[in-house]
Formats: structure tokens, sequence, C-alpha cells
């Protein structure tokens, strides 16, 4: 089919701002797609070039996008782009590495917009910016996959935590059907998206939430997930990145499980010699680096902390209790491998319990229920985590230049959260506070290479960034696209561990903001 039809499809969409419209618009182009276009079509309309799970990026600069967007030149006579075409551009585009790279980059999107109609060529551009604004999200996509193949929404929600890529799950929907989606499951050595958790109002508040309940230590690390075989063992990120090779020490520990097969959860934190955990920043460190870790492992020693475990010789355990899971973990695993655990309902052993995880260097609590499954990619009440203030994960979206000596640095940072019915990031506030020189020197540079437009003070980028704010109240506020403001905001830590769709919502910002009048007078 003509990448014509696609794009125009988009435009529809995005003109149409009822939901139920543009899944009605969705679920028709859905159909009409042969089974190679399907996850190319699904993946571009949802403003993603590559699936999720893959972890691979077009890494064009900005200058580059400049420069073709400048001096591209129609060619006459070409044959028209199909969306098949748009895939392989996308995946030649990401391929290539090293010497000379940068200039084949260039070439091909050269090629691939010298062949564009004006309306091809904005939605290219839309891409590759990561900037669709076309009002569909994951769920809206889910919607319409669900309506064109007459399968069942939490079907096709639990498929999709499994594979991690959308335009696989709806070619499986289309094509193969309820047969298909219901082969999937949990694989060794394939990530799924981890389970996880909603911040709690109160440690009070999140005793009277589960009938029963285990405390955890909540260990301000990296989330791990160790797939185990016999001696092959491969751990995966957060964000469902291979990290094997710059974690030789976990690799190791990992092989004194018991079973031959398992995937199991875990915290990893780094700690000094004392024992005493190290910020967060250090880790990353660790995180990042596949040179040199013979030296790293010795300056910066990580500690495992587990406390999931999802499968077992070939039996997935995602459908289990979390009191099952965890007796398990127990049986197969040497303690001192596991979390810190109490089981209580009690407020006052629970408000003990949080001053020892405190005062050894940790985050706060986990509060687990225990009667609930693992619900992979899913952020709920199952799970609920209390620290000791409160903090929201938001995108930069945009950053100003600084003055007098920060005058070379983007240092104050617009920041946004997610409107999670369209997707969109919407504005909520600004800070220049909490980062130190070479983290203003590291944020420039980053932010530099997703540039979108410029003006004199500011520049747009692709919302990529994401930091951790700290802050003093929200407001509500005309100014800012969300609504809200917050006031005194500061980032706590740049969260490089997490993906654009951890980042928190509008319906998480107007909770909190609710939440607040349970001590303070609301000025109506
Ligand atoms: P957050 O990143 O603030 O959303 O908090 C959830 C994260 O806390 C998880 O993804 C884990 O990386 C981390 N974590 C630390 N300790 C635990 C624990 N005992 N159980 C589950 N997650 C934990």
């Amino acid at each position: 089919m003509d990448f014509l039809r696609l794009v125009e499809t988009c435009e529809k969409v995005a003109k149409n701002t009822k939901k139920s419209k543009k899944i009605e618009i969705l679920s028709h182009f859905l159909k009409t797609l042969e089974e190679s276009e399907i996850p190319v079509a699904v993946l571009f309309i949802t403003g993603s070039i590559f699936p999720e799970a893959e972890s691979k990026s077009l890494d064009v600069g900005w200058k580059t996008i400049e420069k073709v967007g400048r001096d591209h030149q129609k060619t006459l006579l070409t044959t028209p782009l199909s969306i098949l075409d748009i895939g392989d551009y996308f995946k030649k585009i990401s391929s290539q590495r090293g010497e000379g790279s940068r200039k084949k980059k260039e070439n091909l999107l050269q090629s691939l917009i010298s062949r564009a109609s004006p309306l091809e060529r904005k939605y290219i551009f839309k891409s590759i910016f990561g900037e669709m604004r076309i009002g569909v999200s994951e769920g809206t996509m889910l919607e319409a996959i669900s309506k064109a193949s007459y399968l069942n929404l939490d079907l096709l929600r639990k498929a999709l935590m499994f594979l991690g890529d959308l335009g696989e799950v709806a070619r499986i929907a289309l094509v193969e059907g309820k047969k298909g989606l219901e082969k999937i499951n949990i694989t060794l050595f394939i990530p799924i998206k981890p389970m996880l958790a909603e911040m709690a109002n109160s440690l009070e508040e999140a005793l009277q939430e589960h009938r029963k309940c285990a405390l955890e230590f909540k260990y301000d690390g990296a989330r791990i997930q160790i797939h185990k075989k016999g001696e092959k063992v491969v751990i995966f990120s957060r964000r469902l990145t291979n990290v094997t090779e710059s974690l030789p020490e976990i690799v190791e520990l990992s092989k004194s499980i018991k079973t031959k097969e398992v995937i199991a959860e875990g915290e990893i934190i780094a700690i000094d010699k004392s024992g005493r955990p190290f910020p967060f920043q250090y880790l990353m460190k660790r995180f990042k680096r596949v040179h040199d870790i013979e030296r790293l492992k010795k300056s910066i020693p990580l500690k495992l902390y587990l406390f999931d475990i999802l499968f077992v010789d070939g039996m997935s355990l995602v459908d289990e209790t979390y009191e099952k899971r965890w007796k398990l973990l127990e049986e197969i695993c040497p303690k001192d491998l596991l979390a810190s655990r109490i089981i209580t309902k009690d407020l006052k052993e629970a408000r003990a319990f949080m001053g020892e995880s405190i005062k050894s260097g940790h985050e706060g609590l986990m509060i687990k229920d225990l009667d609930s499954k693992y619900i992979p990619g899913k952020r709920g009440k199952k799970w609920l985590k209390v620290k000791t203030s409160v903090t929201l994960d938001a995108v930069i979206i945009a950053a100003e230049w600084g003055h007098g000596r920060r005058k070379e640095w983007l240092s104050n940072y617009h920041l946004a959260v997610r409107d999670e019915e369209t997707g969109e990031f919407m504005m909520i506030g600004k800070t220049f506070k909490g980062l130190n020189d070479k983290e203003f020197q590291w944020m420039t540079q980053e932010l530099l290479k997703l540039k979108i437009a410029e003006s004199e003070f500011i520049i747009t980028v692709k919302p990529k960034i994401i930091v951790e704010v700290a802050f003093s109240e929200i407001q509500r506020s005309p100014h800012y696209s969300s609504g809200f403001a917050l006031r005194f905001a500061r980032i706590t830590r740049i969260r490089e561990d997490l993906s654009i769709e951890d980042v928190d919502t509008l319906e998480r910002v107007r909770n909190l903001y609710e939440n607040q009048f349970k001590y303070k007078a609301k000025f109506l």
C-alpha cells in the first residue's frame, strides 16, 4: 500500500478529536493492510519507529535533519513510497555504524525525503522527532486493533505485556487471531515489561489497601530481570535492554539460584566498603559501561536484592499469588540475595521498618498485595511505594540558555507530564535547580542532540530525558498546557533507567493536587 494512504489516515485521525471516531478510522484502515505492512504502520501511527523491546533508534542528529529538510529536492518521476519502503529506510538508517555512518545516514534520509510528497514529508519529520501529536496513544491503538480483529481488549493487552511490541501484537491479532494471541506467554530470554508501583499518599493509607500485605525495603537502585538456563544467564534492565556484559558479578550470583531455569526480578544497588548504598548516579555508571569492567567492579561494587520470580523450570508463575511466588523464591535463592521484608498490617511496626529502611540509606518501603498476580507493565495499587518525599517523573520538552556563569549551558528546563488520553506531553513547570556543574554540561550536550526547533533563548527538544522532580506544592495554572504548575520544583535525579511511557500522567498530577486538600484548605 502507498505510504500516502497511511499519512492521509493520520491527518484524518488528527482532525477528529473524538476518541471513538479515531478508533473507527484506525480500525477501518488496519483491515486494509497486508500482513507485512501491519507492524510498520501501527508503530508509525503511534509515534514510534521501532518496537520498544528492540531499543533501537535512528540516531540522526538535528543538524542532519535540518540540512536534509533545507536542501531537499523532490525528484520527479519516482515511484511512490510504500509503507514497506518506510520500514526499510528506517531500518537501514538505524543500522549504519562506525566510520562514515553519519554521511550514509544523511544520504539515506535525503533519498527518502526526495521521494516524499509534502504531506508525507511532514509525517516523516514528525515521526523522527517523536512528535506525532495526532492523539493516538498505545491504548487507543489497542482499542482499534480490538475493533478490527473482534478480539478482547484484555487479551491484546496481555499479549503486548509479554511481547512489548505493539506492531507484532497487531499483526498476530489481525492475521492469526485468538489462537495466535493465546500462544504468547512468558519465554526464557525474552524480557517482559516489569510490574510497577503506584505512589501511596501515606504509610497509613497503604497499609489499608490490601487484605494481606508484605512490606519490603524500597532500594534506591536499578531494576533488573534475570533469565537463567543452566550456566547461561542474561540480564535485562527495566527498559528491557540487555545489560549482561556490564554486570559480571550479578551473572555469577544468579548462578547460585538452585533451579535449572528461572526468571527472577530484583534491584541492584551500588555500595561502599562499609556496605552503605551509593547515590543512584554512581550505579548508572556501572550500567552503561561495557569496558573497564574489572576496575569498576572494585570501585563500585554491586549488591543484589531479589524480590520476585516469574518463571521456574518451564512453568510460568505470573498468574500465581505473590505469596506463592515469594515462597518459591525463598526456597531456591540464597537468603542474603533476598530483599528485606516483614509481613504486618500494624502501623507502629510498619513505621519502625520504614525507619530502618531510611537509616540503612534506602528510599522507603514497598507495600505489596500478597494475593496479587504479577501484572507485567502495569502501574497499579497491588504494589504501593512509600517514600519520605513525593516526587514526579517528568520529561524535559524544552530548555533555556542560562545567564552569567551558566551562559554556555541549557540550564532552565521545561518539564512536562503525559496526558494519558492523548499521549501528548503537557507542560507543568520549569526548573533550574538540583543539578551540579557536571550534570548541567551533560544535560546541555544531550538536549542539543534532541533539538527540534530553536529561538534566541529557548530550544525545543524531542521528549526523551526524564527527571525526577521534587516540589513544595501543586497549583492550578492557566500558564501551562497541563493546567497545573509545580511550586519550587527541583530535579532530584536524572532517570536514565526510565522510558518515555514511565513519565507520570496528568491523572496522577490531578490526584496529587486533590490530595493536598486533605491537609490544606481549598480556595474556591
Ligand atoms: P519507581 O521507580 O519510583 O516507580 O519505583 C518502582 C521501582 O522501585 C521498581 O521498578 C524497582 O526498580 C524499585 N524497587 C526497589 N525495591 C523494590 C522492591 N522491594 N520491590 C519492587 N521494586 C523495588
